[in-house]
């Protein structure tokens, strides 16, 4: 299957061909001749599938053939939980447009609303927005949805978990009837079906594992540790293993704060990225560590939901997720593009409940390895975490990072490196669905649950 087969104009090809890509991802198969074709689409694809091309390229060859667009107007609405994610999606639209005669441009809160006014001035093809500057754009007469030929809902289930519901209500008031729907997301709960019956007509479902299948690809290890032994263990598993680009997870925007401060404070680069830092510190953050200005970068779950850093080869959850599908959105973030990717979780024995509910979601159970001078105290754990440290069988073997891994034998290379205290046989997922795609039952019952929708 090639681009061209899918039925995509010359000026998308040849912006295609520029990106380097050569085959279509099977989201993109499977999405782009229905889109084409004018039907609503449910896609369960999250970040990593190559989702974006796949709602963008036939929306762009779909305005290519229409009117052109009026003042303060947009034909295209394309809505996203987060800044980030939106000026990602921002990017691929104005690449995939380059040659053709559209307009495109982004709005997020966070940054000053009056250039986004005067951008939109003359109408945009192509609007990428979070929901609720794009309603106080609306309130300021900034922007009108009268030619409005298509909407995009990217992420739909993080959306709502930022408990965005209200506002996608209202931006669906205020869109014409006769449009094209696309509803993108990772998982189908309750809530997206409930919120899908809204917006999508009698919808084509696809589905679509990431690239690679992102957590089979992911060599995943647990250590535990007490919680206040965690900055000092980071700090010795990024300077003992060379990590040169780290993402690091946070439960809590002041916990990222100070994690960033202890790091800075062992000479390791390390920068926050949370939902209290202001667009430009985000993106700074961001741009340094993409460089390798910093090795770390210390995130919360909603902002470095969607992050796109290729060959990201390193997650660390320094905290476990709450919600036990982060767990796999976050190492979702390494892994990318083929190359194998690292995610090893600090688990001290306050986090039982939540490594529980991870494993019950993994169907698997995590491997455990012990870093030796990091051990934690016995009558503090549960008693799945009881792990303890044997005398490893060579001494050299028992550097600091080389913790015993539980029921394997530890390393012996004298060099330390990346990965190196993963002894044991990693916890591969053996589904080739993530674990946090819909069931299939759950998908059946989203396309009762929207055959029956008339609403908009
Ligand atoms: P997305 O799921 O849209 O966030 O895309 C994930 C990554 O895959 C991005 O870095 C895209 O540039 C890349 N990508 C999208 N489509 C393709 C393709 N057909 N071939 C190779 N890479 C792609």
């Amino acid at each position: 299957m090639t681009f061209a087969e899918l039925g995509l104009s010359p000026e998308l090809l040849k912006a295609i061909a520029e990106q380097g890509y050569n085959t279509p991802s099977p989201i993109q198969a499977q999405a782009i001749p229905h889109i084409l074709a004018g039907r609503d689409v449910m896609a369960a694809a999250q970040t990593g599938t190559g989702k974006t091309a796949g709602f963008t390229l036939p929306i762009l060859q779909g305005l290519s053939q229409g009117d052109k667009v009026r003042a303060n107007q947009v034909r295209a609405l394309i809505l996203t939980p987060t800044r980030e994610l939106a000026a990602q999606v921002a990017d691929n639209v104005e690449h995939y447009a380059r040659h053709l005669p559209l307009t495109s441009t982004v709005v997020f809160g966070g940054v000053k609303i009056n250039p986004q006014m005067l951008r939109l001035r003359r109408g945009v093809d192509v609007l990428v927005a979070t929901p609720g500057r794009l309603l106080d754009l609306y309130q300021q007469n900034a922007v009108r949805f009268q030619q409005l030929e298509y909407l995009v809902l990217d992420e739909a289930d993080r959306m709502l978990d930022m408990g965005f519901i209200h506002d996608i209500r209202k931006i669906l008031a205020l869109l014409p009837a006769k449009r094209q729907n696309l509803l993108f997301s990772a998982t189908f709960s309750d809530d997206i079906k409930q919120l899908a019956s809204r917006v999508v007509n009698n919808p084509i479902e696809v589905s679509a594992t990431p690239a690679n299948t992102t957590v089979s690809r992911i060599e995943q290890l647990l250590h535990p540790v007490d919680k206040a032994a965690k900055p000092a263990l980071l700090a010795q598993l990024i300077q003992q293993n060379d990590w040169q680009q780290v993402l690091v997870f946070c439960r809590t925007k002041h916990g990222a704060n100070r994690l960033t401060k202890f790091l800075e404070s062992k000479k390791i680069r390390a920068a926050a990225i949370h939902g209290n830092k202001s667009q430009g510190a985000r993106t700074r953050a961001l741009d340094d560590f993409k460089q390798g200005a910093i090795r770390a970068l210390i995130a919360t779950d909603i902002a470095a939901r969607g992050i796109d850093i290729d060959l990201l080869p390193q997650v660390v959850n320094f905290e476990l997720p709450n919600v036990p599908e982060d767990y796999v959105h976050r190492i979702g973030r390494t892994g990318r593009a083929g190359a194998d990717g690292h995610a090893i979780s600090l688990v001290s024995a306050e986090e039982g409940k939540e490594l529980n509910a991870i494993e019950n979601l993994l169907g698997e159970h995590l491997p455990r390895s012990i870093i030796t001078g990091f051990e934690p105290s016995l009558e503090v754990m549960p008693s799945r975490l009881r792990a303890q440290p044997k005398k490893p069988k060579k001494p050299k073997a028992a550097k600091a990072t080389t913790g015993r891994t539980e029921g394997h034998p530890p390393r012996t290379d004298s060099k330390p490196r990346q990965g190196q205290q993963r002894t044991a046989k990693p916890a591969h997922s053996t589904s080739s669905t993530p674990a946090n795609q819909p069931r299939r039952s759950q998908r059946r019952s989203t396309a009762n649950a929207s055959s029956n929708n008339q609403s908009h």
